[in-house]
């Protein structure tokens, strides 16, 4: 058995931590923060097993250019962030062709399949079962002709991946969901999603888990990884560290660990953007307001808000129009209370133009394990993709490693 240390305390990390513990590896995880308080704490919380297919990006002009001019809620694209962008998002222009994107797409169902029994044995384990709803994922549509539309080919999803779908009219969902003060045209609701009303808190308790199994948790920046002759060297924050082998598991941070040792990971950064508001009520299960490309779910603390995609620079200032946009349109069907305060926050979707995360073995490096790029599912994902991390390790996995080897 050997010494792994994970880089990396996200959702990702700690599932590749628990599955590697649990093959009987030594395994430690360093973080410069707690573990899920970053990407893994911001997202909406959903275990997301409606997700079969990952987000194409779309290749006709006219939508385009829409997400250019900001006309388009559930994704803006700020054209000045082009150019640093170039090479990921022609390359994710490219996979994203209806036939490459649908051959991406059955490898991306076979991994999203399992996620929520993967999250369940952690789930109970860890005693996280207050923290989580088995009560599906609805999508809200105000428009009469959209929900028709996504009835039908929500119907075709559900038939198509064997997935539980109830159709509701505005009226049946209003039974359902008392805290609504308006009746919109209907509403799809994915049974089989789950959902947590905590999702930093979720992570932390597996990685509480991990830390009760005899796993070590250190909190520290990592600045370089050097490979030595029986391993790793990582220099972080008061000093370095040695391990057997590492596991770079640094969500939207990947990349530029990785540009050290020469590895070029082109990555499309989405940005995402989250608020809370007191409510009045509670929402059985998180929303997609379709119209408006923002999800709604009662959090521990208030009302999340949490919007879509925002391509911009990385270290551009905060852009809040699709915040604010969605909170307004959240009114519209919400009693809203003030915002909570200090609890606006943005990071980033770590998305692979080739739209599958990278899960195995580093390409010119022994010893050194790739398990990132998670993008828009990383939250349902990390619990899985740790499992098939450690099944590469051991040598125990076949085709599907190929979709996802680096
Ligand atoms: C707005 C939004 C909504 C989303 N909604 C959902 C959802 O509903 N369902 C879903 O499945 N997914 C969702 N996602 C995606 C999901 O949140 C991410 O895919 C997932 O959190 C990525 O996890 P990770 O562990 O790879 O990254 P992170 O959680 O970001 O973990 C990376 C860790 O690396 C650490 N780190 C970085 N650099 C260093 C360093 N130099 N030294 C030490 N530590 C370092 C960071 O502190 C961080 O803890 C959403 C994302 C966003 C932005």
């Amino acid at each position: 058995m050997a010494d792994f240390l994970v880089l990396g305390a996200g959702m990702v990390g700690v599932g590749a931590a628990l599955a590697l513990q649990t093959q009987g590896h030594t395994v430690r995880i360093i973080d410069k923060r707690g573990p899920g308080e970053e990407t893994s704490h911001g997202n909406a919380g959903v275990i997301q097993s409606e997700a079969r297919a990952p987000y194409a990006m779309p290749r006709d002009l006219f939508t385009l250019i829409r997400y250019g001019l900001g006309r388009s809620n559930d994704m803006r694209l700020d054209p000045w962030a082009l150019p640093g962008s170039a090479r990921a998002l022609l390359e994710y222009y490219y996979k994203s062709a209806p036939a490459r994107h649908a051959a991406v797409t059955r490898h991306y169902a076979e991994i999203v399949a399992r996620a929520t029994e993967d999250h369940g044995s952690l789930i109970a384990d860890a005693g996280a079962e207050t923290l989580i709803r088995r009560t599906g994922l609805g999508e809200i549509y105000v428009r009469e002709e959209d929900f028709d539309a996504r009835r039908q080919s929500g119907a075709k999803q559900a038939a198509e991946h064997g997935l539980k779908l109830r159709c509701l009219s505005g009226a049946e969902l209003r039974v359902e969901e008392p805290a609504l003060t308006n009746t919109p045209s209907g509403a799809l609701i994915w049974e089989d999603s789950w959902s947590s009303s905590d999702p930093a808190a979720l992570v932390r308790i597996y990685a509480a888990l991990f830390q009760a199994r005899g796993g070590t948790i250190l909190q520290s920046e990592v600045r370089k990884i050097i490979q030595t002759a029986t391993g790793w060297r990582v220099d972080r924050d008061g000093g370095h560290l040695s391990a057997e082998h590492l596991v770079v598991a640094l969500g939207p941070w990947s990349p530029a660990m990785l540009r050290q040792l020469g590895y070029r990971v082109p990555m499309v950064m989405k940005r995402g953007y989250h608020d809370h508001y007191e409510m009045q009520g509670q929402l059985a299960r998180p929303y997609l307001l379709a119209d408006h490309g923002v999800v709604v779910s009662s959090m521990l603390r208030g009302l999340r808000i949490t919007t879509g995609a925002h391509l911009t620079r990385t270290n551009a200032p905060r852009n809040l129009a699709q915040l604010t946009h969605g909170s307004a349109a959240a009114g519209k069907l919400l009693a809203l209370g003030s915002a909570v305060p200090n609890s606006q926050w943005h990071g980033v979707r770590p998305c692979l133009p080739r739209m599958l995360p990278m899960v195995g073995k580093a390409p010119r490096h022994d010893k050194l394990w790739f398990n990132f790029g998670h993008g828009h599912q990383g939250f349902t994902l990390g619990p899985t993709t740790g499992e098939i991390l450690a099944e590469i390790v051991d040598g125990r996995r076949d085709a599907l490693t190929k979709a996802l080897a680096p």
